[in-house]
């Protein structure tokens, strides 16, 4: 007998066990009971070989329709060639030889062909594929090329291929999707049946299918009724082991020890909300209200802000900093680059007026002081900055992520703000958590201008609170996008330029973004074929824009010439600024008007909104000309067209979701690693997802170790060993 956790070695023969290793990284019983098929075949359904795809590892079923057995001319030896069919389209399959194969390769044959797709003088071609030949009236037995090739001690089995529906694995070099399904069913004949690890209370309440039901359903299924009822329990299984992951990390949060900072009236918080130029919205009120409630806790704030570029998340951020400040903390305002923490410290400083001068001659009474520490700055100017930190003098430090990982000594750190969530790993929120006083875990509040789709929020972020502002603060002037396709027509491009100078004209400023710097060998490979900010700003000063003032910017230029074209550029300054997407977050020039993208189709969905939001801030209408070389009815001229026709963030970000897939939304698809999750998809699977996160939460109320349930804990630490719960948390 076997159980899920047995090596695949002991139980089908070593040698299948290091081919199932090497070839799909699969170890385990229930690594290979997790393999599960990719769509089964109806009997008698060929597979359709008009859509396969240059190297791929297929299997596909079809047909034998001729049969031709040559020696070969230039060289000793015989080629057998078949043509094999799905009645529509053929495929050749080429063996060299074997002229013995003929015994059992003969026409009107039908069969599994499992190799490699290669393209050989314009036609699709299998070398040397392996075979299984179903039985047929003629041949009362099925054949196949690899009789015991694995070593498996199972021999074809046609009663397999007799199935109403035939398993089709996802299947890879010398592993053949038959093989596959010979290991399982070798495998599913010998499981000792293993103890279902949800409850039976909690199968019934959802009508779930026992788990070895499930999993002897998924491979050999009877009906399509059966599948999909056992993979609502697998599916299910997979979003509860990662909301109990998440739950059971939400639970141990909630047990550190936080700064609480209630607020103080006659504070700077109170100080601040006199002196704001505007009122605040309603919907910053009420993030307000939920940001306030949860400082004044002795347990950590884990919170996500998300709003659009615009909607005001910065001053709802300050008000959390002020609140941290009255309470006698200090607050850390992260930002993902150089350009944008200089950036911010100014903004900062300019909303608080003399409340952020403390130390100045015209400071106010309760004053706090804003510091920049930037890796760029002087030695003795970063000495004077860490000096602030540590004695507390800064009440707000703005920096880049360095500040929380290295050796900057705080004084008492009591909230941490990233701006934009996308590069804030779990690697660096355990860090936060090292950095407040005497083992107190600072509070943390991530701020995102990217919509995120609910699925996501309840997943990959699904250790945080979620606020959203959803109101932009006065009416943001309407921005007209356009697709500028210069394949089809090349003159748009001059009008793109005549339109800049127009805007310049106008007294406005323009940003145009490509995809590199252009100093010559850059990482990536085929540069050549796209615009680079150096080339592009060279050229547009000498040609269609002489005259005005361009400057290119990116991320190579010293910090401090970065910060010097930024500041030029916000002062007016500069009229055109080729940028990469150094720009793309948080950069804010009310009198820009104009965006012009250059290669929009190596920017994704919301990259390309997010760069959008740089244009309309002021009082003037927006404009944002997203060249592309992308051909019409291209998967990335569909995206640039999506983008150009709403400026809904929600609607674009459910689109971003689907044009990825799920590995990459994990982020797993870097690492290499398979995915936990096989069955669930962030897209579909809402509702799933949504129940599994109140039965995770209901049960980790309970039971936080899951002491009391060792099936879900066992299902846990499989489903999300180690650095696999990472991946959950990273964006
Ligand atoms: P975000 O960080 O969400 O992109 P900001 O906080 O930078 O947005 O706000 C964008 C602009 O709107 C800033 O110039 C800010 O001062 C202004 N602003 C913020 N809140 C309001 C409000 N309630 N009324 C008017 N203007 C506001
Ligand atoms: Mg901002």
């Amino acid at each position: 007998m076997a159980r899920l956790n047995d090596r695949l070695g002991h139980v089908l023969g070593e040698k299948a066990g290091k081919a199932l290793a090497k070839a799909l990284d699969l170890h385990t019983v229930d690594d290979l009971l997790r393999h599960y098929p990719r769509r089964y075949a109806e009997r008698g359904e060929l597979t359709s070989i008009a859509r396969l795809d240059e190297d791929e590892h297929v299997t596909v079923l079809a047909r034998i329709a001729k049969v031709d057995l040559r020696k070969m001319q230039q060289r000793k030896g015989t080629i057998l060639t078949l043509t094999i069919t799905d009645g529509r389209s053929e495929l050749t399959c080429t063996y060299f030889n074997q002229p013995f194969l003929a015994k059992d390769l003969v026409r009107d044959r039908r069969g599994l062909f499992a190799g490699k797709v290669t393209r050989y003088r314009r036609t699709l071609q299998l070398t040397n594929p392996q075979y299984l030949l179903l039985p047929d009236e003629n041949h009362p037995h099925a054949a196949s090329s690899e009789a015991g090739g694995l070593g498996l001690n199972v021999v074809a089995d046609e009663r397999d291929f007799m199935r109403p529906l035939l398993p089709v694995y996802p299947s890879a070099a010398g592993l053949p999707s038959w093989t596959l399904a010979q290991c399982v069913r070798v495998v599913l004949d010998v499981l000792e049946e293993p103890e279902d690890p949800l409850p039976a209370e909690l199968r019934a309440e959802h009508s779930l299918l026992p788990l070895v039901r499930a999993l002897r359903t998924i491979h050999l299924p009877e009906s399509t009724a059966d599948i999909a009822a056992a993979r609502d329990r697998l599916r299910h299984d997979e979003a509860l082991a990662l909301q109990l992951v998440l739950a059971q990390r939400r639970h141990a949060d909630a047990q550190r020890n936080a700064p609480a900072c209630p607020p103080r009236t006659g504070g700077l918080a109170e100080a601040f909300e006199q002196r704001l130029p505007f009122a605040l919205t309603a919907g910053q009120q009420q993030v307000g209200g939920e940001l306030a409630a949860d400082l004044s806790h002795s347990r950590p704030m884990s919170r996500l802000l998300q709003g659009e570029v615009g909607s005001g998340k910065t001053v709802v951020a300050l008000r959390a900093m002020l609140a941290v400040v009255d309470a006698g903390r200090q607050a850390a305002l992260l930002a993902p680059t150089e350009v944008l923490a200089a950036q911010h410290a100014r903004s900062l400083r300019e909303l608080l007026g003399p409340l952020g001068r403390a130390g100045e001659l015209d400071s106010a009474e309760q004053a706090t002081r804003v510091t920049l520490l930037s890796g760029s700055m002087s030695t003795a100017a970063k000495r004077q900055a860490l000096l602030e930190v540590v004695t507390g003098d800064a009440g707000i430090v703005v920096g880049t992520h360095a500040l929380i990982q290295d050796t900057v000594q705080f004084f008492d750190l009591g909230l941490v703000v990233v701006d934009e969530q996308h590069r804030f790993g779990v690697e660096q929120r355990d860090a936060l958590r090292e950095r407040g006083r005497s083992g107190a875990t600072p509070h943390l509040l991530v701020m995102t201008a990217t919509p995120i789709p609910r699925t996501v929020a309840m997943t990959v972020f699904g250790d945080l609170s979620v606020s959203t502002l959803r109101e932009l603060p006065r009416g943001r002037s309407p921005i007209t996008s356009s697709v500028v396709p210069v394949q089809e027509k090349p003159a748009w491009l001059d009008r793109v330029w005549e339109r800049v100078r127009e805007e310049v004209a106008d007294g406005r400023q323009v940003y145009i973004v490509c995809s590199r710097i252009g100093e010559g060998d850059e990482p990536g490979g085929t540069e050549s074929e796209t615009t680079s900010v150096l080339e592009l700003a060279a050229e547009l000063g000498q040609g269609p824009l002489s005259g005005v003032r361009v400057a290119p910017l990116h991320g190579r230029l010293p910090g401090e010439e970065k910060d010097a074209v930024m500041r030029s550029f916000a002062a007016g300054d500069i009229d055109v600024l080729v940028a990469t997407t150094v720009i793309e977050v948080g950069v804010d020039v009310p009198n820009a008007t104009a965006m012009v993208v250059m290669d929009a189709e190596r920017f994704g969905v919301s990259q390309l909104h997010q760069l959008r939001g740089r244009v309309g801030r002021g009082g003037h209408a927006g404009l944002c000309l997203l060249v592309t070389t992308a051909t019409q009815g291209s998967r990335a001229r569909e995206r640039i067209e999506a983008v150009a026709a709403t400026v809904d963030g929600f609607e674009l970000a459910q689109l971003d979701l689907e044009q990825r897939r799920e590995g990459d939304v994990l982020g797993v698809a870097q690492s290499g690693h398979r995915s936990s999750l096989r069955l669930l998809s962030l897209l579909r699977d809402g509702a799933v997802i949504a129940a599994a996160r109140a039965q995770a939460e209901s049960i980790v109320d309970d039971d936080p170790q899951l002491a009391g349930h060792p099936g879900l804990a066992q299902m846990v630490r499989s489903a999300l060993d180690g650095e696999r719960v990472e991946y959950l948390a990273k964006a």
